[in-house]
């Protein structure tokens, strides 16, 4: 019986679009959902009554990698867990470090059950196998747990992805039998995710996903995303996996993606995804609005006295201007990446329940079209 349950709502009668929910120990989620980064443990520049309250994030993510290093998962278990260490009452997924250890540190072996690397801070050896990020991540005491997977670089041969994708699976089965056992006696619930790599090989995903499956877990990611590729080809590989992956089961697109792309992969049947780019791109000057981009730094804001988005309800859209935004973030002063941010994900967050609106409605062809209808016209 699975721990974390997923019910679908509607079904899109011509894309692959659904809306859902996803039942948690720390509270319901609607879907499509877009899940806040908080790499460290907060999502930058934000209070978690902000996230809770303003926002109303049902879900963030956490780096499994980063908290492992810094402050360790045995001191957050002594202090009640992440939920807990981080006053944060909702869901909360964990991606199981891969993706930060083939990607920030220096790796030294990637053996047959273990990648042995060291920490971008100071050096220090570590190892992952797919036991231990199981063990760190219960630790934590996530909702929902990733498994250990190779996220090879792009473009990478076929021969190679072949051989990262295989090792995903072997590591894959091996986190979910630990899983299972080490869940047997805990009081806690929690779900397990699967990732599909492949890199851009259609043939590799379809193995992968065949492989995967097997394993009747939780959920499954597609993961090898947002490496470089062209946008055309992360969505193939989505629809690939994804024609492959359980109707029943949640499905998660990991590190995408740009406004008008949320609903591309909703389209083609993902229900979360997650993404830094609006609390970095918020930081950098980058306000993602309803009629597009703005570049706050821009001098044509100097003196405009309208808010940044006359349609987001957010804090910042109500109280600030675009000019008062611009002498922040010109001034280098900390409450622009606070406002900057806020409003941001108030957009990502709204952009996702306008999505699972329109599917609820059955509008969801419609809204796509107006999407992308719009994204041409910017273009
Ligand atoms: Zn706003």
């Amino acid at each position: 019986m699975p721990q974390i349950t997923f019910e679908i709502q509607a079904i899109c009668p011509t894309t692959r679009a659904r809306a859902g929910v996803l039942h948690t120990p720390h509270g319901d989620i609607e879907t499509p959902v877009f899940m806040p980064v908080g790499t460290q443990a907060t999502v930058k520049g934000l209070s978690q009554r902000d996230l809770a309250e303003e926002l109303d994030a049902r879900i963030i993510l956490c780096n499994t990698y980063h908290l492992y290093l810094r402050p360790g998962h045995e001191l957050i278990r002594q202090l009640g867990g992440l939920h807990r260490f981080m006053s944060w009452p909702r869901a909360i997924l964990t991606d199981s470090g891969g993706f930060q250890v083939f990607s920030l540190s220096g790796i030294r072996k990637i053996t047959e059950d273990a990648v042995i690397f060291n920490s971008h801070l100071n050096g220090d050896s570590h190892v992952f196998t797919p036991q231990s990020t199981v063990d760190v991540q219960l630790a934590f005491g996530s909702d929902i747990l990733m498994a250990l997977d190779e996220c090879p670089e792009y473009p990478v041969s076929h021969e190679y992805a072949r051989q990262a994708m295989l090792r995903t699976v072997r590591w894959a089965g091996a986190a979910y039998g630990h899983y299972l056992k080490q869940i047997t006696v805990m009081e806690s619930r929690h779900g397990l995710f699967l990732i599909v790599q492949g890199s851009m090989y259609p043939d590799l995903r379809r193995e992968c996903c065949a492989a995967l499956v097997e394993l009747d877990a939780d959920g499954y990611a597609i993961g090898g995303l947002s490496v470089g590729e062209p946008r055309p080809l992360s969505l193939e590989m989505v629809e690939v996996s994804e024609a492959l992956l359980p109707r029943e089961r949640p499905r998660y697109a990991m590190g995408v993606g740009m406004p008008d792309e949320l609903p591309e992969y909703v389209a083609r049947g993902i229900d979360m995804m997650d993404c830094v780019l609006p609390s970095r791109n918020a930081r950098n000057g980058y306000l993602f609005t309803s009629q597009g981009r703005v570049i706050i730094k821009h001098a044509r804001y100097k003196d405009d006295s309208g808010p940044v988005d006359p349609d987001c309800p957010c804090y910042t859209c109500r109280t600030y201007s675009r000019a008062y935004l611009r002498h922040l973030f010109q001034a280098g002063e900390i409450l622009y990446a606070s406002l900057a941010t806020r409003h941001n994900l108030q957009r990502y967050l709204d952009i996702m329940r306008g999505i699972r609106h329109s599917i609820l409605l059955g509008k969801f062809p419609e809204y796509l079209d107006c999407v992308r209808r719009a994204s041409a016209q910017i273009e």
